[in-house]
């Protein structure tokens, strides 16, 4: 903020300031305006759709990405994608959506591109200033706030692995958001490293494009095709939530029965707690091409040797390409820790219920959460829940600070997700417990006041 200091800042009154025009700033904006709020999304790019927009200079989309959660379950809950659409839309049919999503409630004219928040900083009266880091040239701006909500995303920062010997190793290496064209792997020997999604994705690029594919895999995970029972399988899974418990569990083991039969056929054991314990991975193909052979799993990497690379089984290989899916490292880098709970250096946020920070009152973080199902629809009320509490705050203060009781208790035994004991699983959420506890936090924001 220091080199910053010169500069007037300007008051922007009531208004709400959201970060980033990707799906989660873009749903803010919308339930924001639809709330009453006056609303500035400040948008680094100079496209919106986050990483959907392949324009977006960051973007983590590699080739053919398509959605791993089907259509109804991904779209949000006032805004149907159409129906001639396929069960799993594409990388680009995603950003039509959001497009045609913007367009629909006019949210453009709210979004300032090319602007980067380069720091957020509390100030008094619970109001924030924001910093817009200035294009070449330019003064920077800043503005003051009566309330911030970030949406910057957590696939931005690459979460590259560390194996001796890597340093000195001599063949290539790139991470899954540096592929953008398959055609680099035809005629290589590919060695993919990650078991989720996008390992998973990758290696059966791989395993059609390139000359050979090894898949290097940490430890197991469930694997899903994408439909069950004639059904996208999260949607069938889904359904069967409304039953009684012991039928509920008879009828979902039914429908996970092959799928677990199948990788285990493949030497995959699939976590005892089922698919709903931590994001699985989703992809029909991959199974057959591990049982064709064109991908062949091995566990760990052990080390990086030379030109080779040796895995903790014994075996070793000479890759032509090594591909790091090995996810991303969630970084708000424009607040400061403590205000978003961040204990120590590379902390993960401990924000109460997923989304309000635990310092300010005013500061609140929409989409960092990995649910294993659709994240749309739970911005959708996430944001919705930062409106209606922006407003029962200023309208009700008693009953606000109940809220806030209420919210202290319903993050109480969220803190630690379903795979908390995984870094990779360290934003992972019960997708029916956390959407349960957004409901409840609705109610009482919009309970009528007591007379
Ligand atoms: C390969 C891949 C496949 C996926 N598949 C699915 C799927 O099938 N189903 C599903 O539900 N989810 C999927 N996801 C999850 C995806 O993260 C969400 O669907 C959603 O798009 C996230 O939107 P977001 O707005 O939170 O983040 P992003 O799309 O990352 O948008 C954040 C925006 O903030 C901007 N920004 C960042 N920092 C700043 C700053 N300081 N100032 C201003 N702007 C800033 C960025 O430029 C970006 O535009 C997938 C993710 C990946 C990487």
């Amino acid at each position: 903020m220091q080199e910053y200091s010169s500069q007037a800042a300007y008051d922007r009154g009531e208004a709400v300031c959201v970060i980033g025009a990707g799906a989660s700033g873009l749903i803010a904006v919308k339930n924001l305006r639809e709330n009453g709020f006056e609303v500035d999304c400040y948008e680094r790019d100079t496209v919106l759709g986050g990483l959907w927009n392949p324009q977006n200079q960051h973007s983590p989309l590699y080739p053919n990405t398509h959605l791993v959660t089907s259509r109804s379950q991904t779209e949000i809950p006032d805004f149907p994608m159409p129906d001639d659409w396929p069960d799993y839309p594409s990388a680009t049919q995603m950003l039509t959506y959001l497009t045609s999503y913007a367009k629909h409630f006019g949210l453009s004219e709210h979004i300032w591109y090319g602007s980067e928040i380069a720091a957020v900083e509390p100030v008094e009266g619970s109001r924030f200033e924001v910093i817009v880091k200035p294009a070449a040239g330019n003064a920077a701006r800043r503005l003051r706030y009566a309330a911030v909500i970030i949406a910057t995303g957590h696939h931005w920062a690459p979460n590259l692995p560390s194996y001796p010997g890597q340093d000195q190793y001599r063949g290539t290496v790139l991470h899954s958001s540096q592929l953008k064209d398959a055609s680099r792997l035809r005629g290589k020997h590919v060695l993919v490293v990650g078991g989720g999604n996008s390992g998973v994705d990758l290696a059966c690029e791989a395993a059609v494009n390139a000359a050979g594919c090894v898949h290097s895999v940490r430890r197991d995970t469930w694997h899903l095709p994408k439909y069950l029972g004639g059904e996208p399988a999260d949607y069938a899974l889904n359904r069967l939530g409304a039953r009684p418990k012991f039928l509920r569990r008879f009828l979902t083991d039914r429908l996970l029965n092959g799928p677990a039969r199948l990788a285990a056929r493949m030497g995959i054991e699939v976590p005892g707690r089922g698919p709903g314990g931590e994001e699985p991975v989703r992809n029909g193909r991959y199974l057959e091409h591990v049982g064709d052979g064109s991908i062949r799993r091995r566990g760990e990497v052990a080390r990086f040797d030379g030109y080779d690379v040796a895995f903790a089984d014994g075996t070793e290989m000479r890759p032509d390409l090594v591909v790091f899916a090995t996810g991303y490292r969630p970084q708000i880098t424009c607040v400061a820790a403590p205000l978003l709970g961040v204990e120590g250096t590379g902390g993960t946020p401990q924000l109460m219920a997923r989304m309000f920070s635990p310092k300010s009152q005013t500061l609140a973080v929409a989409g960092l959460v990995e649910p294993g199902v659709g994240v749309l629809p739970i911005v959708h009320w996430q944001t919705h829940a930062i409106a209606r509490w922006l407003q029962v705050r200023k309208s009700d203060p008693e009953r606000a600070k109940n809220f806030r009781d209420q919210v202290q208790s319903e993050t109480t035994g969220q803190a630690d997700g379903p795979g908390a004991a995984s870094p990779r699983h360290r934003l992972a959420v019960d997708a029916e417990e956390y959407l349960a506890s957004l409901a409840r936090i609705i109610d009482t924001l919009e309970q009528e006041p007591a007379k």
